[in-house]
């Protein structure tokens, strides 16, 4: 982890810009035995905060790809500054997302496995599960938090496959965008994130995202169609 956290700043600072600081990180364990385990990971403005809980002989299988994986998404989110601080909870798919992608794509960076497209397979999944139970975004995302993260990583990467189809500016180069217009006052979210995008984007792609998270919208439909696209 030690060598591998350098070179995913360097990853970063290279994509999306130096941070200008130096962060801190802070990794905790707290021994539970009650049958729980799992981690949190979150970011404050130039530190980000691991935490795990569980049985030891638990927390000690953890994989490392998933280690490293946890880590790149939280220093994404660092790198991602104003722009990840989303007002509204339904709009979080696009720092979360873009967090889960931009994380991949140092993954694959630093250990080239094709760990993204494992995770790309994975969010499809759960993404399209939810949706199916639920297909206006909305509720799905209210009952399942992990669709910001799953459907999340799926609109954006469909979004970098348009922007490289018309051989437009770089996710990393949008997302700078959209966060340059937070850093000036504009607020973070959704409409902000697709305002930047429109540029860039085919129209019926932007009709789409400006819609996600109206309640007569099926996010089942768009999101199986983009998944179909990209396979
Ligand atoms: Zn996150």
């Amino acid at each position: 982890m030690n060598i591998h956290l350098p070179k995913l700043m360097d990853f970063f600072a290279d994509k999306m810009g130096e941070l200008g600081y130096r962060p801190a990180l802070f990794a905790s364990y707290s021994s539970v035995d009650d049958g729980r385990v799992g981690h949190q990971g979150g970011t404050l403005p130039g530190q980000i905060f691991m935490h795990w809980y569980g049985e030891k002989s638990v927390i000690e299988a953890i994989d490392v790809d998933e280690l490293f994986w946890l880590f790149s998404h939280e220093v994404a989110h660092l790198y991602q500054r104003e722009g990840a601080d989303v007002i509204e909870t339904a709009d979080s798919w696009i720092h979360e997302g873009a967090a889960d992608y931009f994380a991949g794509l140092a993954f694959e960076s630093i250990l080239p496995k094709g760990f993204l497209s494992q995770k790309i397979k994975q969010a499809e999944q759960g993404c399209l599960a939810s949706l199916e139970d639920n297909p206006v975004y909305l509720d799905a995302s209210r009952k399942n938090p992990r669709v910001h993260y799953d459907c999340g990583l799926l609109i954006i990467n469909a979004i970098d496959k348009k922007l490289k189809d018309q051989d437009s500016i770089s996710i990393y180069e949008l997302w700078n965008l959209y966060s340059s217009k937070v850093s000036a006052g504009a607020p973070a979210g959704v409409d902000q994130f697709v305002l930047a995008a429109k540029p860039y984007l085919p129209s019926e792609m932007i009709k789409n995202l400006e819609k996600l998270k109206t309640p007569e919208f099926s996010a089942l439909k768009f999101i199986s169609k983009l998944v179909a696209d990209n396979t």
